[in-house]
């Protein structure tokens, strides 16, 4: 319980927004551990003072200041901002001005809830008195996840570039440990060295990412992987590779899905957890695709003057998810020449893949699409079994599990739905355990895909 609350909502939409974080103390929550820590070290570069919130510690009082309708990484990270605020307030006492702060919460518009976090977090953060002005700064995939507005206009660019690169830089640290973890020499040799990877990586990203140095970071990059695959033990023989879709917060989260990963790599198995990048590379695909909608629309129209408005817009999200796809490319070229983790897939393909299927479609948006698509590219790829990560009551991932259902039971491939909340369910892992059985006897009768 928290001290000095009041019943007195501002609006929602007063200081929620993109502010200017110069000269304050960007909070971010910590989805995955890699990706946030790599973030935040690209925010540090451009002297933003920017940390990662610790995490799940606070869950109590998520749960405490939600109703439980709320979804279940809502309560998660509403716990991780009072938790952190609570105690900067008693570490800073009467010093403690919550005005130093801006908590970061970003948002997506569409038919799911993720769009509301950030309104109903700003409603409980203004029940008290003494967090009430805190500012959340937000980002939105209505423009693609823009950084205009957070810091100096000559800057953004450069930011988010780099931002990107963080963000795929930690993609790829997940993946060597995904990799090397079910082969390693010694038990929590992985886990260990990857913590201390990612320390080095930050530190590489504070010092190079202003200056937009990426060969320093990929330099560094390959260093950590040379070094990673001498963990691995190569007596220990190829195991059943599985493919991991879902709700980005919860699938990413070691502690909301309760080391999912890691109780499958107990029962035997090597996982591919789907990317971060993968949702930064759909938010500026799908804006592309939107402004290619509106110039159609307005031209049959004959609106010109609105037409020549969303051509600007085509040439902006095109040069946009090039350079993305182009540096994801790059980075994972220059890894998977030191050692085969799994590769990242494009948008534009799964968009094939759900045409040439014709079982759903982008024009209905959010993490379906790409869900569903993935599954079956996985599949296609040989994986013996996939497995759906998500938070319970998901609206995406609820649909990605109808539709799929009856399509890999016909394809012959081990699936698990694995809704998450914060209760321990008795049979979650005999049900892991069945399903890497099933996955085992996939892989004696195909054996294991190349990576
Ligand atoms: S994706 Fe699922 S968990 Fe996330 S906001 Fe939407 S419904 Fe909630």
């Amino acid at each position: 319980m928290i001290e000095g609350k009041i019943i007195d909502f501002q609006s929602v939409l007063e200081k929620v927004g993109k502010f200017n974080i110069r000269n304050k103390i960007l909070v971010i929550p910590e989805m995955n551990r890699t990706g946030s820590h790599l973030l935040a070290a690209a925010f540090r570069s451009f002297g933003i003072n920017a940390k990662v919130m610790e995490t799940f510690k606070g869950l109590d009082l998520g749960k405490e200041y939600t109703s439980g309708k709320e979804c279940y990484p809502c309560q998660i990270t509403t716990g991780d901002i009072l938790y952190f605020l609570e105690l900067e307030k008693r570490r800073l006492k009467e010093r403690f001005d919550p005005r130093k702060y801006v908590y970061f919460m970003p948002e997506s518009n569409g038919p799911c809830r993720f769009g509301m976090y950030n309104k109903y977090q700003r409603i409980v953060l203004d029940s008290f008195r003494d967090f009430r002005n805190i500012r959340i700064a937000t980002l939105s995939t209505a423009d693609g996840y823009s950084l205009d507005g957070l810091i100096e206009k000559d800057k953004v660019k450069d930011l988010r570039k780099v931002s990107y690169w963080a963000i795929v830089s930690g993609d790829i640290l997940d993946r060597l440990l995904w990799r090397i973890r079910p082969y390693e020499k010694e038990e929590g040799m992985a886990d260990e060295f990857i913590e201390e990877a990612m320390h080095k990586m930050e530190d590489v990203f504070e010092r190079y990412g202003k200056e937009k140095n990426l060969d320093k970071i990929m330099d560094k990059l390959e260093e950590v992987i040379l070094e990673g695959r001498e963990i691995i033990d190569p007596s220990i023989p190829p195991k059943p590779k599985i493919g991991i879709v879902g709700e980005i917060y919860v699938r990413s989260h070691v502690h909301a899905n309760q080391h999912i990963i890691k109780m499958l790599e107990k029962y035997g198995a090597e996982c591919v957890n789907a990317s971060i990048s993968e949702w930064v590379n759909y938010t500026t695909y799908d804006r592309l695709r939107d402004a290619k909608i509106g110039f159609r629309l307005n031209l049959k129209q004959w609106r010109l003057g609105k037409a020549k408005e969303y051509i600007k817009e085509i040439m902006h999200y095109r040069a946009e998810l090039f350079y993305q796809e182009m540096i994801q490319e790059k980075i994972y070229k220059k890894a998977r020449s030191i050692l085969d983790i799994a590769e990242d897939h494009r948008i534009g393909h799964l968009e094939e893949i759900l045409k040439e299927e014709d079982i759903y479609s982008f024009d209905a948006g959010t993490e379906a699409c790409l869900s569903i698509p993935s599954i079956i590219h996985y599949t296609r790829e040989g994986f013996n079994g996939v497995v759906n990560v998500y938070p319970f009551t998901c609206m995406p991932s609820t649909i990605t599990s109808s539709i799929i259902r009856p399509i890999v039971a016909d394809m012959k491939i081990p699936y698990l739905d694995a809704p998450y909340d914060s209760s321990i369910q008795p049979g979650r892992e005999a049900a892991i355990r069945t399903f890497m059985y099933q996955a085992y006897q996939h892989f004696k009768r195909n054996g294991k895909p190349s990576s």
